[in-house]
C-alpha cells in the first residue's frame, strides 16, 4: 500500500521551501520532496567547479534570433535557489503589482484587483523568519562607483536582505553560505520544521508526474536517488520546482491549460565591468549591498542596477565579451590576469514575459525567448547606463557578458482569466482540484525588483489557505489515510 500525507510539496525552493515548513509547523502531516542533495553549511566552500556540480542546475540555454543565447541559472538542492542566491529582499511596488491584475484580471477573495495589501502580512511575516535587515556595511568596491552614480541622477541606496549580522562578506553567496548567516528555506523554514520532527523531507527524490484521477490530484509518482520508483498520496499536491520545471512537470502530468508554459518572464540580466587601476576586490564582498532605483520604472527606463559584483573565476573568464566579440587567447589572458581590479554592476531589466518554456515531442524541455523591440531598448539603456558609471567612476576598459536570467517567473501564472493564467488566485489549477502551484511560476508579470521575497510571501499566502482548507481536502486525506 502507498504512503498518505495531507500535502506533497515537489521542489524546496523559495516557493516549496516556505509552503512546506509553514504547513509543518502548524501541524499538518507534509512531505517534501526534493530532486537534488540535501547539503549543509557544514559542507559548503568557495570552490566554484564542485558547487557547480553539487548543488547548481547544469546551465540552461536558449536561443536569441541573432544566433546569441539567454543562460538560465538556478540551484538544484535542498532549499532551491534561496540556497546559492545573493539574499536581497525586496517588497513588489505598486507599479509591478497594478501589472498583475492587468495581465491576468488577477483579484483578490472580495473581487477587487489583486493589490499589495493582499500581501502585506505575508511579506511581514517572512521578513520576520528570515531576519531581513538594511545592509549600510558597503565595501570599497561601492565606495568605488558611489560618486559617478549620483553624478548620473541615480545614486545609490542600501538594499534589504536577508542576511544576519554574522555576515563575513566573504562573497561565496552563490556556494552555499558557509556559516549560515545568508538565510535560506534550507537553514530557516525547513529547518524549523525537521528540527521540531514535524516534516518529512527526501531529497535525490525527482518526481516524474502528478497522479490525477477524475479531474483531481491525488499523489505523486517519484524516483529515488537509487532509481527506485515511488508513489505517495495526498490530500493535495503542490508543484513548486521553479518557473523553469513547474510547467514541464504539469504537461508530464497530462494537463492541457494553454497558458502552461507561456508567459515566461527573464528579468534579464547582464553584469558589466569596469578595470580599474586599484584592485577593487569585488569578488570579496556580499554580492549585491547598493542598488539604484531611479530608473525602475518603464517610463524611466525600465531597469535597476545592482552595485558591486563580480563572478567567481570559471563564469567570468567564460563569459566577457565587448563590441568585438568574446575575449578569447591574450585578450582574455588579460582580463584574468587583473581579476582583483575589476569591479562590476548588475544591469536587471524589466520584460514583458515573451518567453516560454515547453517539452518537445521526446519530452525534452526546450526554450524560447522574442524580445520586443522595447525590452531591446531597456537592455540597451541598461548597458549603456552602466557603462557610463563605470567609465565616469574611472575604468580604464569597460566589457560585459551576454544576457542570463536568474529571476524566471510566470510560467504557471495566477488569475482570474483561465485563458490566461493556469491557476486561480488561491494558486489551483483551473483544470485539476486539489493541485496547486507553490513557486515562481505564480508571478503574473515580471516584477522589476528581485523576486524571491514576493515568491516567498504568496507561498506563506497559499500555506495559510491550504491549512484553512474550506474545501476539506485536508480533512478528507486525513480521514482516509
Ligand atoms: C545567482 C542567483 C542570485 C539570486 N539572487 C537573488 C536575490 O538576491 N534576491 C532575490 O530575491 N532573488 C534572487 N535570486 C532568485 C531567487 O533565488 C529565485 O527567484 C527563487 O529562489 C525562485 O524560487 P522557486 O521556488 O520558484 O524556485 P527554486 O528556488 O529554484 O526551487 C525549485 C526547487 O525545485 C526542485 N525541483 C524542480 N523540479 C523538481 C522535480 N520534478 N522533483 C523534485 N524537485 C524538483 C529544484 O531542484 C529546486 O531545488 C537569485 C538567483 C540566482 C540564480
Amino acid at each position: 500500500m502507498s504512503e498518505r500525507f495531507e500535502v506533497v510539496v515537489v521542489g524546496s525552493g523559495a516557493g516549496g521551501g516556505v509552503v512546506a515548513g509553514e504547513l509543518a509547523l502548524r501541524g499538518r502531516d507534509v512531505l517534501l520532496l526534493e530532486t537534488g542533495p540535501h547539503m549543509t553549511a557544514a559542507s559548503f566552500q568557495r570552490w566554484e567547479a564542485k558547487a557547480n556540480h553539487d548543488i547548481w542546475w547544469p546551465l540552461r540555454f536558449a536561443p536569441l534570433p541573432d544566433g546569441d543565447l539567454v543562460t538560465f541559472l538556478a540551484a538544484r538542492c535542498v532549499g532551491g535557489t534561496t540556497t546559492v542566491n545573493t539574499k536581497v529582499a525586496l517588497r513588489a511596488d505598486d507599479h509591478d503589482l497594478a501589472k498583475w491584475h492587468a495581465a491576468t484580471r488577477l483579484t483578490n477573495e472580495r473581487a477587487e484587483p489583486f493589490g499589495a495589501g493582499d500581501l502585506a502580512g505575508h511579506y511581514d511575516r517572512v521578513e520576520q523568519v528570515l531576519g531581513v535587515r538594511e545592509r549600510t556595511d558597503w565595501p570599497k568596491s561601492v565606495y568605488t562607483l558611489e560618486a559617478a552614480f549620483r553624478e548620473l541622477g541615480s545614486p545609490l541606496e542600501a538594499v534589504h536582505a536577508y542576511t544576519d549580522p554574522n555576515c563575513q562578506k566573504c562573497g561565496s553567496c552563490l556556494q552555499g553560505c558557509p556559516t549560515n548567516a545568508g538565510k535560506s528555506t534550507m537553514n530557516t523554514y525547513i529547518a524549523d520544521a525537521l528540527a521540531r520532527n514535524l516534516l518529512e523531507l527526501r531529497a535525490n527524490a525527482w518526481v516524474e508526474r502528478v497522479l490525477i484521477e477524475g479531474g483531481e490530484a491525488t499523489g505523486v509518482e517519484y524516483v529515488d536517488g537509487e532509481g527506485e520508483r515511488h508513489v505517495v498520496q495526498a490530500g493535495v499536491v503542490v508543484v513548486a520546482g521553479g518557473a523553469l520545471n513547474t510547467p514541464q512537470l504539469l504537461l508530464r502530468s497530462g494537463l492541457e491549460s494553454p497558458a502552461i508554459g507561456r508567459h515566461l518572464g527573464l528579468h534579464p540580466v547582464r553584469l558589466v565591468y569596469g578595470l580599474f587601476d586599484e584592485p577593487q576586490d569585488a569578488h570579496m564582498v556580499y554580492p549585491i549591498t547598493a542598488h539604484a532605483m531611479a530608473h525602475q520604472h518603464d517610463e524611466d527606463g525600465g531597469f535597476v542596477i545592482e552595485a558591486t559584483t563580480i563572478q567567481d573565476p570559471i563564469a567570468f573568464a567564460t563569459t566577457l565579451r565587448d563590441e568585438d566579440g568574446p575575449f578569447w587567447g591574450q585578450r582574455l589572458v588579460d582580463a584574468v590576469q587583473k581579476f582583483r581590479h575589476w569591479n562590476g554592476v548588475l544591469a536587471m531589466v524589466n520584460d514583458d514575459n515573451n518567453a516560454s518554456v515547453s517539452l518537445d515531442e521526446n519530452g525534452n524541455e526546450q526554450f524560447a525567448v522574442a524580445f520586443q523591440p522595447v525590452e531591446h531598448e531597456r537592455l540597451d539603456a541598461a548597458l549603456d547606463f552602466s557603462r557610463e558609471v563605470l567609465e565616469r567612476a574611472g575604468a580604464k576598459q569597460v566589457c560585459w557578458t551576454g544576457i542570463a536570467s536568474t529571476h524566471v517567473q510566470g510560467s504557471a501564472r495566477m488569475g482570474d482569466d483561465p485563458a490566461v493564467s493556469v491557476v486561480d488566485r488561491n494558486g489551483e489549477s483551473h483544470e485539476v482540484k486539489r493541485l496547486y502551484v507553490g513557486d515562481a511560476s505564480l508571478v503574473p508579470r515580471t516584477l522589476s525588483v528581485n523576486p524571491s521575497l514576493t515568491i516567498m510571501a504568496l507561498a506563506s499566502r497559499l500555506a495559510e489557505h491550504l491549512d484553512a482548507d474550506q474545501a476539506d481536502y485536508l480533512s478528507s486525506a486525513r480521514l482516509a489515510a
